[in-house]
Parts: structure tokens; sequence; C-alpha cells
């Protein structure tokens, strides 16, 4: 396996923001690592959340990329354009017997697990799994998680922060693989779109780092290659918090309001400084 660095330049890289806010400066630094790591890099929109997605932050991210001075190759990928692709994996996923409907809430799982809703929802209990119901009402499709990991065995990824990382996706339980609202999920979406795309490397916040165990998987199961991956440190605000869309202050909006050069803090990122009033996250 080639192991890049972030800055090698010679992989197809991309960004791949969903349009539910205004970016913030962590969303900068994983354009401007993706950018740099990148001979080809190419822009993602993941819009498949119609209910919070908004053309308006479509075009604030085309207007903080050129702001940063970050170029994309290509017109950028529209995800909601590749359902026909979403659905040919949940097909095959179905074919191998790896999928189930679900119909419950969330309100049930949690029900179901004893277990206030909070910010980590419970690992779904299998309710739906070998059930039969009216399929008039709407239903997600789960994963089988216990036989999906049974059919490909033990797997590896490398991150190149952390080293080479076995995928434990059973973490996530029984994850939903295609939601009731959007046909598909942020998991199975990224991972057909990132092969569809020839994605090699891919740079991203450790905020997703666990997310890269349900990708491996679907990469297996699907017959798909394994990018390298990149989860960079996390940024934390004036108040130590990790930033969030809705951070005052930190998205790249503020920041361009208040005079800052959009190319000169690009190049600050990519050597690692940030500006007066953040740091990095120093925990994992
Ligand atoms: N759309 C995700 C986000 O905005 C990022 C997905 C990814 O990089 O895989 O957080």
């Amino acid at each position: 396996m080639t192991a890049f660095s972030p800055f090698d330049g010679q992989a197809v890289s991309r960004f791949a923001p969903s349009p539910t806010g205004l970016l913030h400066l962590g969303h900068a630094y994983s354009a401007v690592l993706a950018r740099g790591a990148a001979s080809r890099f190419l822009l993602r929109i993941e819009d498949i959340d119609g209910g919070r997605c908004r053309p308006e932050f479509v075009t604030a991210i085309f207007d903080d990329l050129h702001w940063l001075g970050v170029d994309w190759d290509g017109p950028p990928v529209i995800q909601s354009e590749q359902a026909a692709a979403h659905d040919a994996a949940l097909a095959k996923l179905r074919d191998m017997g790896l999928v189930y409907r679900c119909i419950c809430t969330r309100a049930d799982i949690a029900a179901a697990a004893g277990a206030p809703q909070g910010e980590q929802p419970p690992l779904y209990p299998g309710t739906c799994r070998g059930r039969s119901f009216d399929f008039a009402q709407p239903f997600a499709w789960r994963l089988d998680m216990a036989q999906a990991i049974a059919r490909v065995g033990p797997l590896h990824w490398h991150d190149t922060l952390v080293g080479d990382i076995r995928a434990t996706p059973e973490i996530f339980g029984d994850v939903v693989a295609a939601r009731k609202d959007a046909g598909t999920s942020y998991h199975l979406a990224a991972t057909v779109d990132d092969a569809a795309m020839g994605i090699t490397k891919i740079v991203r916040g450790q905020d997703l780092l666990t997310a890269t165990h349900v990708h491996r998987l679907l990469q297996a199961l699907l017959d798909l290659p394994t990018p390298i991956y990149h989860h960079h440190r996390l940024i934390l605000g004036a108040d130590g918090k990790r930033l969030a869309k809705r951070t005052s202050g930190a998205t790249l909006a503020d920041l361009r309001a208040s005079g800052v050069d959009g190319r000169a803090l690009a190049a600050d990122l990519r050597a690692g400084g940030l500006p007066h009033g953040f740091s990095f996250d120093p925990k994992p």
C-alpha cells in the first residue's frame, strides 16, 4: 500500500461539505489540506438531506473556496444527482441479503434500548430484523452488521496521522444504509461517490474517523477500492469548544467580514497556523 503524505500533491482528493450551514475554520482546514494533497482535487456537495440543505449555503461554499484561493477540477459533483449509483449499491447489498427494512423511529429505538435520547443514539436493537410489516409505511434499510462482517472478514485501513487501523464497524450496530427520507445515507453515498470519483486520499476532520470503519466495510462489500485517509485535528474556538456551523465568529463569512485575507489564511492553515483565538484540539 502506498502511503501518501498529506502534502505530497500526488493524490486525487476531494472536499465534500454539506450545505446545511455556513462553513467554518475547520472546513477551511479540511479543504486546504485536501487541496495540498492532490494533483486532482474535486468538490462534492453532499446535499442528500433535503430538509436541511439550502441553495444559499451551496453558493456560500463556492464563495468561501474562491476567497481562500482553493480551486477545484471540473464541475462540482452534486450528491443528490448520483441517486442511481446509490440505488445500485443498495440493490447489491439487498441481493446479498445484507440489508433489511426498518420502520422504527428514533423514539422507538431509544425506548427499546431503555436509554434516554441523547447525543449518542443507542445501537439499534434489531427490532425489525426478520420482522414482517406493512410496507406502505415509510422504511429505512439497515445493514445486518454481524452478517456483513462475517462475509468479508477482518479489514484494515491506513490513516496518515494514526497509522494502520483495524476496522471495527460493529461499534455502529445495524447502521442505516438508506434513510427513510433520502433513499441513501451519508455512509453509503459518500463511499459510492468517493469510488466513482476515483478518490485516492480522503482528508477530513477527526470527528469522521469512526465513520471510516463503516466506509471500509462498505468498500469491501461493494468491491470498491480503499483510499488512504488523513483525519486531521479539530479546531477549538476561543471558548475551548469544537467549532460548529453555528459557532459565532468562526464562520468563513465572519472571518472575511472582519477583514481577514483568505489566501493568507489558507497559507497559514497549510503551514499549521491558526488565527488568533483558535487552537487545535489536543484530544484525538
Ligand atoms: N459532508 C460531511 C460534512 O460536511 C463531510 C463528509 C466527508 O468528508 O466524508 O461534515
